[in-house]
C-alpha cells in the first residue's frame, strides 16, 4: 500500500528516507521569484479526516518509521491547534518516531507566538528547514524573498531559542555578477548570526517557467555567475562564515558545481583550499548537465 501524494511533492534531501504526510498543499506564499516548487498548486490546508486515514494506512504497513516529514511548502502556517491534533496522532501510531520535521519560512516562525512554538516542540516537532537563500536585502527584495536579514535573524533565533534544529538553505550565484560581493558577505554574515545546526548551500538554477518572471523581478539585467565565480562567491562565504557553534556546512545539492562539506568554523582552512584547488582544476567540477536544482 502507498500514500497517493498530490504532486509535485519536495523534501529536503536528508528526508529522502522519511515517511511524508502532506498536512497542506502549495505554498502560502508561493511567490519568490527563483522557485517553481509550487506553481502549479493553489495553498491549501488538507482536512483532518485526510491525513487522518493517511496516518492510519501508513502506521498499518510501516510501524517502525523514525522520522517523518510534514509537506509541503510550509506545513507550518497550519494553524497550531492543528498541527498538535497531528503530531499528538503520530505518536500515537508510530512507536519509534526520532524526529518530526518540516519546511518553515521567518514568515511562518514569526507569526506563531512564543507560547505556540512551544507547544509545538513539546508536542514532538522537532526540526524545520528555513530558505534563508541571502543575507543581503538588497538580493532577497529583488528575488520577491518576503523576508529581510533582520526578519530571517529574529525567526531563526525564535526558534532556537525553543530548541528547535535548524537547517538553513542558501542560494549561491543568486545576485549575479553584480551582487556577489555583497551576497556573500551578507549571507556569511546572517549565518554566523544565526549559526544554524546545519546550512545547505545550493546553486541557482533558473528552470524552465520560471526564467522571465525571474528576470522581470529583479528589476535590472541578471548577469548569472559562471562557475568560477561560483567558486569565488562560496570562497568568500566560506572565508567570512564564523559561527560562535559548529554548524554542519553542506555545499554537496544536485545543483552545485561541486559537492563538498564540513563542520564550521574549524574545517574552514580545509574547505577554503578544497575551493581554491578546484580553481585550479575545472575538469572536476560536475558536468552541466548533470546538474540539477
Ligand atoms: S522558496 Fe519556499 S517560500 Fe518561496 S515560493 Fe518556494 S516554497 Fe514558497
Amino acid at each position: 500500500m502507498e500514500i497517493i501524494y498530490d504532486y509535485p511533492l519536495y523534501r529536503p534531501p536528508s528526508e529522502a528516507n522519511s515517511m511524508i504526510f502532506q498536512v497542506t498543499l502549495g505554498c502560502s506564499f508561493n511567490k519568490c521569484s527563483f522557485c517553481n516548487m509550487y506553481r502549479t498548486k493553489e495553498y491549501s490546508e488538507r482536512p483532518w479526516d485526510e491525513i487522518k486515514a493517511e496516518i492510519d494506512m501508513a502506521a498499518r504497513y510501516y510501524p517502525q518509521t523514525t522520522r517523518i516529514f510534514l509537506a509541503d511548502g510550509d506545513a507550518l502556517n497550519l494553524p497550531t491547534e492543528k498541527m498538535i491534533q497531528i503530531l499528538k496522532y503520530l505518536y500515537a501510531n508510530f512507536q519509534h518516531i526520532e524526529r518530526i520535521s518540516c519546511y518553515a519560512m521567518p514568515k511562518n516562525l514569526l507569526q506563531k507566538k512564543d507560547d505556540e512554538l512551544e507547544a509545538l516542540q513539546k508536542a514532538g516537532l522537532n526540526m524545520f528547514y528555513v530558505g534563508i537563500e541571502s543575507g543581503n536585502d538588497t538580493v532577497l527584495k529583488k528575488v520577491t524573498k518576503g523576508a529581510t536579514y533582520s526578519s530571517i535573524v529574529r525567526a531563526c533565533l525564535k526558534a532556537k531559542r525553543h530548541r528547535y534544529t535548524l537547517s538553513c538553505m542558501i542560494i549561491l550565484g543568486l545576485g549575479g555578477k553584480t551582487y556577489t560581493t555583497e551576497h556573500a558577505r551578507d549571507t556569511a554574515r546572517v549565518l554566523s548570526e544565526v549559526a544554524p545546526d546545519y546550512v545547505g548551500a545550493l546553486t541557482l538554477q533558473l528552470e524552465d517557467g520560471i526564467y522571465e518572471e525571474f528576470m522581470s523581478k529583479f528589476g535590472e539585467p541578471f548577469i548569472a555567475l559562471e562557475d568560477m565565480d561560483i567558486l569565488d562567491e562560496l570562497r568568500r562565504l566560506v572565508q567570512d562564515f564564523n559561527p560562535a557553534t559548529p554548524v554542519i556546512f553542506r555545499a554537496n545539492h544536485a545543483s552545485n558545481v561541486y559537492s563538498l562539506g564540513g563542520t564550521m568554523p574549524q574545517d574552514k582552512e580545509r574547505l577554503l583550499a578544497t575551493i581554491e584547488s578546484l580553481k585550479s582544476h575545472p575538469e572536476l567540477l560536475k558536468p552541466k548537465f548533470l546538474r540539477r536544482f
